[in-house]
């Protein structure tokens, strides 16, 4: 096993692989946190989520530009993502000409969180796609997932699609 953390003599824990400081939490309290935002803000949470794992995804991207190969790149910041236990990638493809392609998720997180609610709800790893995607290939995405645990698949599977211009 990996030592994934380094605890520091002044209580602070280091992620090793990113050098962040880290709080490990248990996995019934991010289901507490998640749960209590989804009572009070119903599916918006879900648009939220996807803005905030955009955002991640941009962050990690300026910070872990290790390789300007897009796809040893892209690589990188999905084990991050595997590192710090958040979901297994089985595989992932991206077509920069097509501009199309999909990853196939298993043990999403927030999927274990929402099992059983009937509906895809994986949107922060959606966003995290499309931003590490972009960045990565230079090409402008959406990503959407079709196939969720939290709706009875056995994965959680994200189309990646090219943006269309906006026509005014
Ligand atoms: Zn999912």
């Amino acid at each position: 096993m990996k030592k994934i953390f380094e605890k520091r003599d002044d209580a602070t824990i280091l992620n090793r692989m990113t050098g962040e400081r880290c709080i490990i939490v248990c996995f019934s309290n991010i289901k507490e946190l998640f749960n209590t935002y989804y009572e009070i803000l119903g599916d918006d949470l879900f648009s939220l989520e996807y803005e905030r794992g955009y955002r991640i995804g941009k962050l990690r991207l300026q910070k872990f530009r290790t390789s300007n190969d897009p796809k040893k790149l892209v690589d990188k910041l999905l084990e991050i993502y595997e590192y710090m236990g958040a979901f297994k990638v089985i595989e992932w493809n991206f077509d920069p000409v097509r501009l199309e392609g999909k990853v196939l998720i298993k043990n999403s997180y927030m999927a274990e969180i929402f099992q059983g609610l009937g509906k895809t709800v994986c949107h922060n790893i959606a966003g995290y796609l499309a931003a590490i995607i972009e960045g990565a290939f230079k090409s402008d995405v959406m990503v959407k997932e079709t196939k969720c645990l939290a709706q009875g698949d056995d994965l959680c599977v994200f189309e990646i699609r090219g943006r269309k211009p906006v026509i005014c």
